[in-house]
């Protein structure tokens, strides 16, 4: 069901199909809205800005988040089990970024809302001669258009809606059509358990893109907040031009993993399969790229390898799988597409490189180490989004940096050494919005997570993801 101006309903385009990646069954049927349902969401989440007191009444929006963390968590065993099979994220996963994290960060959002500075006093001064008051206030930008990929669908939606609706915003949440339920449950738990007024969140899920576009270039939006590919971020702030509307962007990434001649090889490269293949390498910020020094290029493969090859591909609903299916079979194609593409370049697979074995049914690749190529392959340069890692020879620390540094992406990195402060140095020359060191996680409500570069403008989570949703007004009265 859509959330339309306080009501679920179905909308004025009938249904599509949900998938599950693993087997190609049709779960069920999701809302497709049509463009008059949009002009319709975007009018309620308009007048529920400008004619309610949302905006204003902070405690009761940290209120009604709080009630949506709760309703998210009742609803937590379904909610796990909808994500493994309409994602096909794999299970251990939804213990963390898939769900239970998100769910738990709304809280955070909230907290932060009620102990945030919303206004600050500059104090008195004379500007030309004139004795003046000055203060400074944040207050909610106005009707927020979050529009949302598959691969992380709870994360990114909850990561925009939380902040947002703590801001005192308005918000149209569009999905991406392969992962409509997970957005269609968090309408649902907004409409039945928490007292978030009719218009200020709408949820409308459709199978046609078209939708976001129309999102953003709408008048009536003021602030566009999108994740999603480069190339659709692109269009999104072209859309956005015509009025002047602020862009938020978390886009692609290519990271680098780099592995010093000083760490311990095994731990680091088996690190950096292990983690770059999760969720079938379906993460914008995964070290797709690894490092490693020239002269134990040979032995670096076959460790990363060995441990693809034991991960391998295996069924969302084991608890120890890591790397599960691809989202459609439009994915599988575009990343079998660039397996192919990495045979020409002259590259060769260590390991997988095509469809696991056994598996008829569902989207699948096997997790794959393309060795033999250099930066300059398209392999290693553009984004494959599948269990897919290029791994790459360096001649020393100037020269990974120089590589990582080396690509039109600015999302992420990693870096693994013996010496500390030697791996903090190459840290700080890395230009990303995030890094790593030594298998730190940077992931977590308080942590602001974005892109240098053509990976995005602005940051999502922490306090920095919270002001991107707020204005700022500065007053000055006269004494
Ligand atoms: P996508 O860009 O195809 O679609 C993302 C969303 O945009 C979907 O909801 C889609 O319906 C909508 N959309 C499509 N065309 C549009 C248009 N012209 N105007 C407005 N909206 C439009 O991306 P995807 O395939 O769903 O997701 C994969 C991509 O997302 C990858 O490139 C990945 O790196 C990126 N991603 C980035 C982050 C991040 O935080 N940086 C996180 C997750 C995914």
């Amino acid at each position: 069901m859509l959330l339309l101006d306080g009501r679920l309903t179905r909308g004025t385009g009938g249904a599509f199909e949900t998938i599950n990646p693993a087997t190609e069954e049709v779960l069920g049927t999701a809302a497709d809205a049509t463009a008059a349902d949009m002009d319709a969401a975007i009018g309620a989440a308009r007048r529920a800005f400008d004619e309610t007191s949302w905006a204003t009444d902070l405690a009761f929006r940290v209120r009604c988040l709080r009630q949506l963390r709760e309703g998210l968590r009742r609803r937590g065993d379904e909610l796990r089990e909808l994500t493994i099979q309409e994602v096909g994220a794999p299970r251990f996963l939804t213990f963390g970024a898939q769900l239970d994290a998100p769910v738990e960060d709304i809280g955070w959002f909230a907290d932060l809302a009620e102990s945030y500075a919303w206004e600050q006093d500059l104090g008195r001064a004379e500007p030309m001669g004139m004795p003046t008051r000055r203060r400074v206030v944040r207050e909610a930008t106005g009707v927020v258009g979050a529009i949302t990929p598959w691969n992380f669908p709870h994360q990114i939606n909850l990561a925009k809606v939380g902040p947002a609706l703590a801001a005192g915003n308005t918000v149209v949440l569009k999905p991406a059509p392969d992962t409509p339920w997970c957005a269609a449950v968090l309408g649902e738990v907004i409409a039945e358990e928490t007292d978030i007024p009719p218009g200020v969140v709408n949820v409308i899920t459709s199978s046609d893109h078209a939708l976001g576009a129309q999102l953003a270039s709408d008048p009536r939006v003021d602030l566009v907040s999108f994740t999603g590919s480069t190339a659709t971020g692109r269009a999104v702030m072209a859309a956005g031009a015509a009025t002047l509307k602020r862009v938020f962007l978390e886009l692609g990434g290519k990271s680098a993993f780099i592995v010093l001649d000083d760490a311990d090889l095994k731990a680091a490269c088996g690190y950096a399969a292990f983690s770059s293949v999760a969720h079938a390498g379906q993460g914008c910020a995964l070290t797709t790229r690894i490092l490693v020094p020239r002269d134990r290029y040979d032995e670096a493969a076959g460790i990363i390898a060995g441990t693809l090859r034991g991960l391998g591909a295996g069924d969302p609903q084991d608890a120890g799988t890591m790397c599960g299916p691809v989202i459609s079979a439009r994915q599988r194609d575009r990343i079998e597409g660039y397996l192919a593409l990495a045979k020409e370049e002259g590259g060769s697979f260590a390991a997988g490189g095509g469809r696991p074995e056994g598996r008829d049914r569902g989207f699948w690749i096997e997790p794959t180490l393309i060795t033999g190529l250099t930066n300059d392959s398209r392999v290693a340069r553009e984004e494959i989004f599948g269990p897919v890692l290029a791994l790459l020879p360096h001649d020393g620390d100037d020269d990974a940096v120089r590589i990582a540094n080396d690509s039109p992406y600015g999302l992420s990195g990693a870096v693994h050494g013996g010496d500390l402060e030697r791996a903090r140095g190459i840290a700080a020359r890395l230009r990303t919005g995030t890094v790593s060191v030594n298998s730190g996680v940077w992931y977590g409500a308080d942590v602001p997570f974005g892109g240098y570069k053509q990976s995005g403008i602005g940051r999502e989570m922490g306090t920095a993801g919270f002001e991107e949703y707020l204005e700022t007004k500065a007053i000055a009265e006269g004494l």
